[in-house]
């Protein structure tokens, strides 16, 4: 359905069933899109697939939705994995905005030395993470991790997936790889002390790699490098 109002819903979708719509989403369709009922609507919960479904039923309280039929069958969506250090509130949910739009799998939040911002509000984080998945007609939302230390993060991740560490000012290899069942590491915005560097170039599965000679906002990084991995082959014609 191009153009259509996707929603995330967190209940159950099959045919027949009848959807209930929170006081937000019923305010999102009635007062800001100017729906009515017996208009159409896209929804999907990541689990079931994507429906499109008739609004049955507007209120100030909620609403309700009757499932028309099945759009898409529940696909897994595989994305990069992107481990980023904690920044500030507004850069942090640009990055969760722009990373899920460009397919991110799961967004791994750490605690860097040179990290300003305190923990981030996850509940937030994940609201902002709906809309971009509604946005970009995701089947699934990104799996937002508790923020750890860089050290437990290393120590947890997966030895067969590598880890592409964004560096700056380094004759590190340009970030380039048609796979996606990777990770990206983006720094605070003060750069990585030498003993995180050095804890990096301790995991086997680390690759440095650069972004080019600018020096980038953290949250520009991540979206750039984001970029490049997702970005499907280019026409060797232009
Ligand atoms: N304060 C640091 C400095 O002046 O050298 C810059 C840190 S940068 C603002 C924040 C993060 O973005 C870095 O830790 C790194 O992960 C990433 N980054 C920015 N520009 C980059 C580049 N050209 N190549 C690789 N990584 C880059």
């Amino acid at each position: 359905m191009r153009g259509s109002i996707r929603l995330f819903l967190d209940g159950p979708l099959a045919s027949g069933e009848a959807p209930l719509l929170d006081p937000a989403q019923a305010h999102y369709l009635g007062v800001v899109m100017r729906r009515r009922a017996g208009d159409e609507v896209v929804v999907f919960n990541g689990r079931d697939g994507e429906f499109l479904a008739q609004i049955t039923m507007l209120s100030g309280k909620g609403g309700r939705l009757a499932l028309a039929r099945l759009l898409r069958p529940q696909e897994a969506e595989p994305g990069p994995w992107l481990a980023f250090a904690l920044i500030k509130r507004a850069a942090c949910e640009i990055l969760v905005q722009k990373a899920t739009e460009l397919g991110v799998e799961r967004l791994l939040p750490f605690r860097a030395e040179r990290s300003v911002a305190a923990l981030p509000n996850l509940e937030r984080l994940a609201a902002i993470a709906t809309e971009a998945a509604e946005q970009a007609e995701r089947l699934t939302r990104p799996k937002i991790a508790t923020p750890v230390g860089l050290a437990d993060l290393l120590a947890a991740w997966p030895a067969g997936r590598p880890l592409f560490a964004a560096i700056e000012r380094r004759t590190a290899p340009s970030l380039r790889s048609r796979n996606i069942q990777i990770g990206l590491l983006v720094g605070p915005e003060g750069g990585f002390t030498d003993r995180e560097l050095d804890l990096l170039a301790l995991s086997p599965f680390v690759r440095p790699v650069s972004l080019g000679p600018r020096i980038l906002r953290a949250e520009t990084a991540a979206i750039a490098g984001l970029a490049l991995l997702t970005a499907p082959p280019g026409d060797a014609t232009i």
